[in-house]
This record gives C-alpha cells, structure tokens and sequence, in this order.
C-alpha cells in the first residue's frame, strides 16, 4: 500500500514518516506540508531523521492524493475540507488524526466517506481503544453501587482539561449505562460540593512534568474497587496506530471508521 504523510515536517508527521517506512507492507508515497513552510522542497525522510528516500516535501495536496493509496493527515481541521475533496475525487483512504472539526468540517468528512473508506479517531493508539471499550463494558456490567472516577495526568505545557481522551471514557462509561454524559458528567469538584450524587461520572486533570498521557478509569463500589489504567510513554503509539488503520482500511467499502472498528471492538466487546 502506497501512504502519503500530510504535515510531514509535523510533530506526529516526521513520526507517521518514520512509522510508514519501517513498516512492511507498505511504502512511502510522500509528504507535504503548507505553502510557505521552510521544510519544502526537503528530503521527507531526512526531515524525519533518517536517511534521504528520495520525495522531495510539495505542497501540492492534490498530487498527493491522487499518488497514494491511503493519507494520513495530522495536520489542521482548516485544510480537512479540502483534504476530504481529494478522498471524493481519487477515492483515496482518508485516515484523519487532526482534532476540532467544526460542523461544516465533519460534514464534508461523512460526505467523502461515500466514496472512500475514512478513519477518524481523536486517539489513534491501540492500548488507549482497548480502554475505551473495556470502559463502556465494565460500566454497562456494574450498577451505580460503583461510582466512576477517571483521573488523567498529562505534561505541564498542555493547556485544556480535561483531555479529549479522559471526555471520551466519559462517554464510553456513559454509553455503557446507557444514560446521557450530559446529565451524569462532574468536571471539577471544588470547597463544599455536597456529597457525590449516585450516578454521577466524576473527572479530574493533573498536570505536571513531562507526562505524554495517563488515565485511570476507577470505580470505587463497596468494599471493592476496579482501576483500569493506561500509560502512554510516547506519542509513537498514534504513528504506530494510524498506519495500523491505513493498511486495515484497504479491506473494506467506503465509510466512515472509528479506531474501534480497526480493533474489530464496534459493539464495545473486548
Ligand atoms: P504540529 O503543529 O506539530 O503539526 C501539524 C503540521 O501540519 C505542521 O507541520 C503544519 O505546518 C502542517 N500543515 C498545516 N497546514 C497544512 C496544509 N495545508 N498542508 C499540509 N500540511 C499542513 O501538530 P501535531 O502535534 O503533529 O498535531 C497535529 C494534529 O494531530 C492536531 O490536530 C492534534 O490534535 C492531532 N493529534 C491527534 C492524535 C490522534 O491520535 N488522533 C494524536 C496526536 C495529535
């Protein structure tokens, strides 16, 4: 399978690079980065650190499109609409790490996804999936005697919480007990809240030091306790996920996918 790397020179691009071109199975089709980016016109793989390959860094989108069969974007949701034309127009795979798509945006993407199969996922890593659908099966296995708590800890310069990931277990929880996350949700306890109302989905964020990503998915019932947890060492995990979902995505009709789909984990079993 040929993959093209939108936002090469990227953080998570230079590592979708490296990702694409130590996996079998597949081949680098090339990268691109915006107009005006000083890495045009540079070896795509020496940006990554490692040894020239011979694709000079474009920023013609299109041509990349139309030269792989599969794309990988973690770039901006102002370029997905485009992006999401090329999809239409070559039929090329789609596979879409960049977050905060606005109405219009997710849109254009479901429009695409008639032509080409498309993966979206806000978290592309394998272990972080599985603890979704672990989340939303133990949720739905144990009653409100459990109370749920999900801690999350992640590196001193993020600047929003709690983490789109700690908001997705909340919504795997919910969808487990199959309740709305709007009724149920607790963002930040602070002073004199009252007692913890049954039911509720409790969040809290630590920040601190270099920490890529930790979350903890508790439930706390009586006289027990179970504590699902993932630790994330290093930003790799998206990379090496991604690129799982692109070689995934050439076995099936168009559509759009979520990373539970790639792990065969749809109906929330583990
Ligand atoms: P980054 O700023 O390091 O990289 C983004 C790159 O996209 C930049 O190099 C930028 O120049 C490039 N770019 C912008 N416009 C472009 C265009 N028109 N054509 C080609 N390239 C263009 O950011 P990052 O940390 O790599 O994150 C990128 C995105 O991926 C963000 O939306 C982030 O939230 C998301 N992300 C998702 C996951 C996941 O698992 N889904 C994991 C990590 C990051």
């Amino acid at each position: 399978m040929k993959i093209g790397i939108t936002g090469c020179a990227g953080r998570m691009g230079q590592m979708l690079v490296r990702e694409v071109l130590l996996t079998d199975d597949c081949t680098l089709a090339g990268g691109t980065e915006r107009p005006g980016h000083t890495a045009l016109g540079q070896d795509v793989a020496q940006t990554a650190g490692l040894a020239a390959c011979g694709l000079a860094i474009s920023d013609n989108s299109e041509a990349l499109f139309a030269a792989s069969d599969a794309v990988i974007d973690f770039t901006i949701a102002e370029v997905t609409e485009s992006h999401a034309r090329f999809t239409k127009k070559y039929g090329t795979n789609l596979i879409l790490g960049t977050t905060g798509h606005d109405g219009s945006q997710m849109a254009s993407i479901e429009a695409a996804a008639a032509c080409a199969p498309i993966v979206k996922a806000m978290n592309f890593s394998v272990g972080v999936n599985v603890l979704f659908a672990l989340t939303k099966q133990l949720a739905g296995a144990l009653d409100e005697n459990f109370d749920i708590e999900i801690v999350e800890m992640h590196h001193k310069h993020k600047v929003d919480a709690p983490s789109g990931t700690a908001l997705g277990l909340a919504q795997a929880a919910a969808d487990g007990r199959e309740v709305d996350l709007n009724h149920v949700i607790d963002r930040g306890r602070d002073g004199i809240t009252g007692e913890r109302r049954r039911g509720q989905i409790g969040l809290a964020a630590l920040r601190g030091g270099d920490v890529v990503g930790e979350h903890d998915v508790i439930f706390a019932g009586p006289s027990e306790r179970i504590k699902i947890s993932h630790i994330a060492a290093s930003r790799e995990i998206f990379a090496r996920g991604a690129v799982r979902a692109a070689l995934w995505s050439a076995h099936v009709t168009p559509g759009l996918y979520s990373m539970l789909d790639v792990l065969d984990f749809s109906d929330g079993d583990a």
